[in-house]
């Protein structure tokens, strides 16, 4: 299923996207005229709206609602290493070769070696660029490891690097913004600074207008986008303002609520959007996120993923990757996710032993939530249960505190510590619990004899990480999806681009003339695995080789009637710009 992939609109339902218009650029009446054009104003569509103003383009920067996007509502984590600033401030050694031999382990092949190891070497220079910008990192190091550090922080472990030792010295890259809130962990600590600095640099943002279909000429080539506007002034804009703003806080909180302030949002769209249509001279970047809560394309390419919580917001509907795919791109590996599942803290529970109905130990319970809980669900029907013996059990008790964890992680591991199921034996355990009894116990003494070091893990774990459960009574914490704790999941499948550009690709391996993606609209770095921080440090790099690209096609000198990048290649060439061989 990870390799599912589309070439055709109608592959993708409910994105609300309609077949390209044909029109001539030179006659139609535009609404207004830009260099580039970006959709979308998270992570990825601020970076690329921002290089492209920085080469000084008049960039008209689309957003669906009031920008920025689902990055606006996550945990402001940036991915980055190789000596950041921050690294070096905080007496971090790290190298871009120890970044990219551990990110192979995650990234694998979503995106080309090359490309890897530039995003890797990049990775100081884009930090410094995003601070540039406003973003502020002004906390400590957390040194342990952590699923989210408690305010005061900037930098963490944030991935399975510590669990990865044997292959790059571990070094903390999650870069943690200042500002984020600190009952929900989310905000828009990132994107804001970034938003701000956009407008200062002269960038145009055309609000409450969703983009419906891409305008193409007589070549397919991609010259301009149709969209719907609700008027910002007024009942209408006010109340698409509102309801997509609770639609987004009901995601989280209460999803059921949401679905109903969606519906709200898309009536408004339908009675008040007026069409409007833009021109983009040297191209259209597509950064409209995923596609988790398009409940059609989510069953069709994640079936498995059905039970989880979607974590996203009113625009993840697919919609630029449905763009994409209108005008002859590929849309690709749209059955990868991530779902997360953390036990971590109270730092105790990765000790235990993580088991399914069947008794089986499935993964190394030290390694980073994500990788746990998309394990969870793509193999094991999304079963978690942890086993712990008495001694392990009393010491979570004891050291969960919201010194170490943040609020929300502390109140849902006391819910689950309040319904852990005890017994005196495993068998029993096992029989409470409904897990295979015998298979169970053969599970807990394979895990001790590891734990005492006389045979290695078959799952990897080191023996510092582990403890040895023989003290009964013996204890179970139910994580499974559904069973009160949250697991969440994100899309991490998108169009084809050119790795050097960010240019939407064909199935011939063409790019499709005037039209580039960038972050979850795309297949990046982060479209193989998630890390904390890695798709929002994706939305950076490939947002901005997007606004650099179409910035450069935009540059080209145009040839009598026809698009900026098909005439003389010159920079863009040495610069390996795709439209211009
Ligand atoms: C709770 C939560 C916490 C997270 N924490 C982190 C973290 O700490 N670090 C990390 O790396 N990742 C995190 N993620 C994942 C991460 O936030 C997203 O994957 C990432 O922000 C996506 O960025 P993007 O720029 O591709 O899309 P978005 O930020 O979603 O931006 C897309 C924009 O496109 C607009 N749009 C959509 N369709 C249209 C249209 N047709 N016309 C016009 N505009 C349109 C939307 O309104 C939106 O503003 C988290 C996610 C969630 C939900």
């Amino acid at each position: 299923m990870n390799q599912s992939l589309a070439t055709q609109l109608s592959e993708l339902p409910g994105t609300g996207v309609e077949s390209p218009l044909v029109v001539n650029e030179h006659s139609t009446q535009w609404t207004d005229k830009f260099d580039v054009i970006v959709v979308g104003l998270g992570a990825a569509g601020v970076s690329a709206a921002i290089e492209a103003a920085d080469r000084g383009m008049r960039v008209g920067a689309i957003d669906r609602f009031t920008g920025g996007g689902t990055t606006a509502r996550s945990g402001s984590v940036l991915y980055a290493g190789g000596g950041t600033s921050l690294q070096k401030k905080l007496g971090v050694e790290d190298s871009a070769d120890a970044m990219f031999r551990y990110l192979q382990t995650e990234v694998q092949a979503a995106v080309k070696p090359e490309t890897l190891q530039k995003f890797c070497t990049d990775s100081p220079a884009n930090f410094d660029w995003v601070t540039a910008n406003g973003v502020r990192y002004s906390g400590k190091l957390f040194p342990s490891k952590t699923s989210y550090p408690v305010h005061g922080n900037s930098l963490y472990f944030s991935g399975n690097e510590i669990a990865c030792a044997d292959l790059a010295k571990p070094a903390p890259r999650g870069h943690l913004a200042d500002g984020i809130k600190r009952f929900t962990a989310f905000g828009p600590a990132f994107v804001g600074p970034l938003l701000k600095s956009a407008h200062k640099k002269g960038v145009i943002p055309l609000l409450q207008t969703q983009v419906t279909r891409l305008l193409v000429n007589d070549r397919g080539d991609v010259v301009g986008v149709e969209a719907k506007q609700i008027p910002a002034s007024g009942r209408a804009g006010f109340l698409h303002r509102l309801y997509s703003t609770l639609a987004n806080y009901a995601q989280i909180y209460y999803a059921p609520a949401a679905k109903g302030l969606r519906q709200k949002v898309e009536q408004l769209e339908r009675q008040f959007g007026r069409t409007v249509r833009y021109r983009a001279k040297g191209g259209v970047v597509l950064a409209n996120g995923g596609f988790i809560l398009n409940k059609d394309m989510t069953e069709k390419y994640l079936p498995k993923y059905r039970r989880a919580m979607r974590l996203g917001t009113t625009g993840d509907t697919g919609s630029g990757i449905a763009l994409g795919v209108s005008v002859g791109g590929v849309a690709e590996r749209l059955g990868t996710a991530t779902a997360w599942r953390f036990i971590n803290p109270p730092a105790d529970w990765p000790k235990s032993a993580l088991v399914d109905t069947q008794g089986q130990r499935y993964v190394n319970e030290s390694l980073y939530g994500a990788t746990i809980g998309t394990k969870m669900m793509e193999d094991h029907n999304g079963e978690c249960i942890l086993i712990l013996d008495d001694v392990l059990f009393k010491k979570s008790v004891a050291n969960l505190n919201l010194d170490n964890a943040r609020f929300v992680t502390w109140l849902q591991a006391k819910g689950a510590l309040r319904l852990a199921k005890h017994a005196d034996t495993l068998e029993a355990l096992a029989q409470r619990c409904k897990i295979d009894p015998v298979r169970l116990q053969q599970t807990i003494a394979d895990y001790n004899a590891a734990a005492r070091g006389e045979k290695p893990d078959a799952l990897g774990k080191k023996t510092e990480d582990m403890h040895e459960l023989k003290q009964a009574p013996f204890h179970a914490i139910n994580l499974s999806v559904g069973k009160g704790d949250i697991t969440s999941v994100i899309t991490l499948g998108g169009l084809r681009v050119c790795e050097k550009t960010g240019a939407v690709l064909k199935e011939t391996g063409a790019p499709i003339r005037g039209l580039f993606a960038a972050g979850r609209t795309a297949i990046g770095v982060a479209s193989n695995a998630y890390i904390s921080g890695l798709s929002i440090a994706d939305g950076v790099f490939s947002g901005r080789r997007a606004g650099q690209y179409a910035a450069l096609c935009a540059e080209l000198p145009q040839e009598h009637n026809q698009p900026a990048h098909t005439a003389t290649p010159g920079a863009a060439q040495a610069a390996g710009c795709p439209f211009a061989h």
